[in-house]
C-alpha cells in the first residue's frame, strides 16, 4: 500500500519552489497570467536535467533512435490531417450558480466552487490556440501553436528515414514546448497552458506493434523509478475503450500519486499508422517504408511514449521532498537524484576571511568544468549547508584554514551528513566514484 498522500506536501514544495528561486508566478508584479509559470535560475537547471536525462535514456543510449526540434508554429492543414481541428476538444461544462466553467470529465456533478448541482449540458471546448502568421488577420494566415509535439515527427518522417537511413523498428525523439487552452489549470505546475512536453515516436512494423507497446510501457516505468520516484509512488492503468483518443489503439498512463491523489504522469499509446496514413492522404506524400528484406511496402505503426518534463520536474520534486531533525533542528531537505539536483556540488569557503577566498576559487575552479556548482559566502557554514540541503546540493565542499596547509578540503554528503576529508587533486575523482 502506498503511503497517502500528504496533504500539507503540496503547499511545502510550492512554497520551496517560489522561496528558492525554482518556479516563479509568471508576470506576478501584474498579479500573475493565467498559472503560466517562469521557471527561476534553479528550476531551470533542474529542469534542463529533466530533460536531459530523458534525452540520455531516449536518444544518447540507443542506436534506433534520432532527435528533432520541429517547429511550434504549424499550419491548419497539420491539424485538419491529424484530427486535432474536429477532436481535440474536451468536455466543458458552467454553473449556473457561481459562473464557473469546468472540464465535465473532472468534476463529476457538483460544482468544485459552489456546491451546485445545477450545471449545463457538456460542450466540446476546442484546445488549440490559434494566431495569425504574418502581418494579415484573415483565415488564410492562420496558424496554429502546437498541443503536441508528435505532427512534426509525422510530418518529417520521410525526410528523417532518408536522411538517416533508419529502418523500422525506429524512433525519433522530440522535446518542446506545447500549448493547450486548457479549460481549467489547477495543481501549480501539474496543468499549465504553456507547457513542455518530451514524446518518443517509435515506427514499428505493424505486427510488432504489441510487443513494441510493451516495451516501451515497461522502459519508461523504470526510467522514473531509476530517477528517484519511489515504486509505490507509481502504477500503470490502461485506458478504457471509451478514453482512447481519436487516434489510438492502446493507450496505458504511468500515474503518480500527487498530494490529491493519483494523476496521469505519462502516456504511452499505440497511436497505429492513424497519422502516417492522415498526412499521407492530405499532402499527397507517401509516408510509407519499403522494406528491401521482404520487398514490400508498409505504413508503420506508431508507438508514443509522451510525458510532460514539467510535470515530470514536479513529481521528483515532490517525491524529493524531506524533512528530518539534526542536531535538534528541523531540516528540509530535496532528496533528488545527483542528475536531477540544480547543483551537483556547493563550494563554501569556511568564513569570509580573503585569505580563504583565493583557496576557494581555486577549488571551485577544479570542479567546476565536471559539475554545476553554486558557491556560497553569505551566513554561517551550518545555514550554508542547510540552504544546499533545501535545493538538494548532494555534495558540499568546504574549505578552511587546513586547506591551505595541507590541501585537503571538508567533502559533506547530503542525505547521510557524513564528512570527509579529501585532497583538493582527488576531489573530482572522489566526487565521480561516489556518484557512480
Ligand atoms: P489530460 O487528459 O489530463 O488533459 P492528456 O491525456 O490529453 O491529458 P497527453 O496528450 O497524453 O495528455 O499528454 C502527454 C503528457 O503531457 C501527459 O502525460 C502530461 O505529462 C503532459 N501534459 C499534458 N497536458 C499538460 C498540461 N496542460 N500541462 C502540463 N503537462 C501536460
Amino acid at each position: 500500500m502506498a503511503d497517502a498522500p500528504d496533504p500539507t506536501l503540496y503547499d511545502k514544495v510550492v512554497n520551496l519552489c517560489k522561496v528558492r528561486g525554482f518556479v516563479f508566478p509568471s508576470a506576478e508584479i501584474y498579479g500573475g497570467f493565467r498559472s503560466t509559470y517562469d521557471y527561476g535560475p534553479l528550476g531551470v537547471l533542474a529542469l534542463r536535467n529533466v530533460k536531459q536525462a530523458w534525452w540520455r535514456s531516449m536518444v544518447q543510449l540507443r542506436d534506433d533512435v534520432v532527435g528533432l526540434d520541429a517547429a511550434i508554429l504549424s499550419p491548419p492543414d497539420v491539424w485538419g490531417a491529424s484530427g486535432h481541428l474536429t477532436n481535440f476538444t474536451d468536455p466543458m461544462v458552467d454553473c449556473r450558480s457561481c459562473k464557473e466553467r469546468w472540464r465535465a470529465d473532472q468534476i463529476g456533478d457538483t460544482c468544485p466552487n459552489c456546491g451546485s448541482t445545477d450545471l449545463t449540458e457538456p460542450r466540446a471546448f476546442h484546445l488549440m490556440f490559434k494566431t495569425h502568421a504574418g502581418p494579415i488577420e484573415d483565415e488564410g494566415h492562420v496558424a496554429y501553436l502546437r498541443p503536441e509535439t508528435a505532427q512534426g515527427m509525422f510530418t518529417d518522417f520521410a525526410s528523417v528515414q532518408r536522411a538517416t537511413r533508419k529502418r523500422p523498428p525506429f524512433g525519433i525523439a522530440q522535446i518542446g514546448k506545447a500549448f493547450r487552452n486548457e479549460i481549467t489549470t489547477h495543481n501549480f505546475i501539474f496543468r499549465t497552458r504553456e507547457f513542455e512536453v518530451m514524446e518518443l515516436e517509435y515506427f514499428v512494423p505493424p505486427a510488432e506493434a504489441d510487443q513494441w507497446f510493451e516495451h516501451w510501457l515497461d522502459a519508461r516505468f523504470q526510467w522514473h523509478l531509476e530517477y528517484g520516484i519511489k515504486p509505490d509512488h507509481l502504477r500503470t492503468r490502461f485506458h478504457d475503450p471509451d478514453e482512447l483518443s481519436h487516434y489510438s489503439a492502446r493507450t496505458a498512463d504511468i500515474e503518480f500519486l500527487f498530494p490529491w491523489g493519483w494523476g496521469e504522469l505519462e502516456g504511452v499509446a499505440n497511436r497505429t499508422d492513424f497519422d502516417l496514413k492522415a498526412h499521407a492522404a492530405a499532402s499527397g506524400e507517401a509516408l510509407d517504408y519499403f522494406d528491401p528484406s521482404t520487398n514490400e511496402r508498409y505504413v508503420p505503426y506508431v508507438i508514443e511514449p509522451a510525458l510532460g518534463a514539467t510535470r515530470s520536474l514536479m513529481a521528483f520534486l515532490l517525491s524529493a521532498y524531506d524533512e528530518d531533525e539534526v542536531g535538534g533542528e528541523r531540516r528540509t531537505v530535496l532528496r533528488l537524484d545527483w542528475r536531477l539536483a540544480p547543483y551537483q556540488v556547493a563550494v563554501l569557503p569556511l568564513s569570509k576571511k580573503p585569505e580563504l577566498e583565493a583557496t576557494s576559487r581555486e577549488v571551485l575552479a577544479l570542479v567546476q568544468p565536471h559539475f554545476m556548482c553554486d558557491y556560497d559566502t553569505t551566513q554561517s557554514i551550518g545555514r550554508r549547508y542547510r540552504r544546499q540541503d533545501e535545493v538538494g546540493t548532494p555534495f558540499g565542499i568546504t574549505v578552511d584554514h587546513d586547506t591551505m596547509r595541507d590541501g585537503t578540503v571538508t567533502l559533506r554528503d547530503r542525505d547521510t551528513m557524513t564528512q570527509v576529508r579529501v585532497p583538493e587533486d582527488r576531489l573530482v575523482d572522489e566526487l565521480r566514484a561516489r556518484i557512480g
